[in-house]
């Protein structure tokens, strides 16, 4: 086991502090449905809307399954979901009874669950304040029967209000995967998520910067169109993992756009799946 360095958000020892502290957080923890053996929980989060935080939440969860683990994802981005629209489950409807729901199934069995599947129309927005999303989010959680999941990916909603605050609270995070892109004003944003998650005492297992670059289909070169973002530093001073530089790929977004992200050829993400399952073993 690794020795402590005192910040349980980044460091892998189980000490005394870690566990202490997760007793306090537990308190708020809302149960799995009785149905549902949910092993492990990584939440995927971003300062800011348009990062790329929904296509990085399929991608992870399409390589965990296409790695033999059952996998889920949960989309707690309750007014702007993207999840169903990119596993192709447009005209899809969640089955379930007054106590409990079924997630919807991807052609290669990933299970989900979204508001978008709940609604009639989905071009229909969601209208509803703070607390009611939250209270969604939880039910997500609490009122779907799940069955055996290994790998849970929930797509929280952007920034650090009371919905991703809920998510923190309610739902047993193993570790949370930063998305930032380098347009993002890194130094500010991004603290914010990351001193949201120490706050939390939830562990990061890194940071992701998508759309670091734009790889040409012509020639395959990659340009850097927003310059340097300078990351790697961010990464290093906070001492959190930098796990991958993920370039604009047309082809991940048209995959997404058609519904077939599980088609996807794209190996940008093998290095955030193989620390996802490294720090999960
Ligand atoms: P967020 O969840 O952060 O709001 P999305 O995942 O919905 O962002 O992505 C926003 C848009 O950017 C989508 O159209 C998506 O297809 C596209 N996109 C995301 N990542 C990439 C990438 N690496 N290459 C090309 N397009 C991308």
């Amino acid at each position: 086991m690794s020795e402590c360095t005192h910040n349980c958000s980044t460091c892998s020892a189980n000490c005394s502090s870690r566990e202490s502290n997760q007793i306090e957080a537990n308190d708020l923890l809302a149960p799995q449905n009785a149905a549902s053996n949910v092993k492990r929980v990584i939440g995927v989060v971003s300062g800011k809307g348009g990062v790329g935080k929904s296509t990085v939440t399929c991608a992870l969860a399409t390589l965990m399954n296409r790695r033999g683990y059952k996998t889920a994802v949960l989309d707690a981005d309750i007014t702007g979901p993207s999840v169903p629209r990119a596993f192709g489950l447009r005209d899809v409807r969640l089955e379930g009874s007054e106590l409990e729901m079924f997630p919807a199934q991807t052609k290669m069995g990933i299970s989900v669950v979204s508001t978008n599947l709940l609604l009639d129309e989905e071009n229909k927005p969601v209208v509803w304040r703070g607390p009611v999303i939250a209270g969604m989010v939880k039910q997500f959680w609490t009122d779907t029967c799940w069955n055996e999941v290994d790998y849970m990916f929930v797509d929280m909603p952007p920034g650090t209000g009371d919905v991703p605050l809920t998510v923190f609270q309610s739902l047993p995070l193993d570790g949370i995967v930063i998305v930032t892109s380098p347009q993002q004003l890194v130094s500010m944003i991004v603290d914010k998520a990351v001193n949201m998650a120490k706050l939390m005492n939830v562990r990061i297992l890194g940071i992701v910067e998508n759309m670091s670059s734009f790889r040409c289909p012509d020639c395959g070169k990659e340009h850097r169109l927003f310059g340097d973002s300078g990351i790697e530093e961010f990464a290093r001073e906070r001492g959190v993992p930098l796990l991958a530089k993920v370039p604009m790929d047309p082809e991940l977004s048209s995959l997404c756009d058609k519904g077939l992200i599980e088609l996807m050829e794209n190996t940008d993400f093998d290095a955030v799946a193989d620390a996802i399952e490294n720090a999960t073993k």
